[in-house]
């Protein structure tokens, strides 16, 4: 799924003009893309002159540190060693759930859509 790097968005908004779904509009100068519309065509990615759509996967590392600093937040709630280790199992079972649902996902796009 695309997304906009702000820091590279000059506001130029030939992506808003070029996306068939009115999914891209102008906050502050700068692009944002309404997820719910978007349909993954890729146009505005292929037409952003300063490269500021950028591809998923290059928000792994964002998602991560996201992640972790969410993880960190809730674990303030326990107090005890015995607590924070219970909560942070329930955290990873929580994430490794995530990656089923996501690898029986492409399981079935590629035995049923393709
Ligand atoms: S085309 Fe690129 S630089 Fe122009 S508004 Fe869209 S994201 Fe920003
Ligand atoms: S991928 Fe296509 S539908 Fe999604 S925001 Fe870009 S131009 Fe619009």
């Amino acid at each position: 799924m695309p997304w906009i790097d702000k820091n590279r968005c000059t506001g130029c908004g030939i992506c808003v003009n070029i996306c068939p779904v009115k999914a891209i509009s102008m906050k502050e100068g700068k692009a944002e893309i309404d997820m719910d519309k978007c349909i993954r065509c890729g146009k505005c990615h292929d037409a952003c002159p300063q490269e500021a759509v950028r591809h998923d996967s290059e928000k792994i590392p964002i998602e991560v540190e996201e992640n972790i600093e969410k993880t960190k937040k809730l674990m303030e709630n326990f107090n005890t060693e015995e607590e924070e280790k219970a909560f942070l199992e329930r955290m990873i079972k929580h994430f490794n759930k995530e990656i089923k649902v996501a690898e029986k996902s492409i399981e079935n796009i590629r035995a049923k859509l393709m």
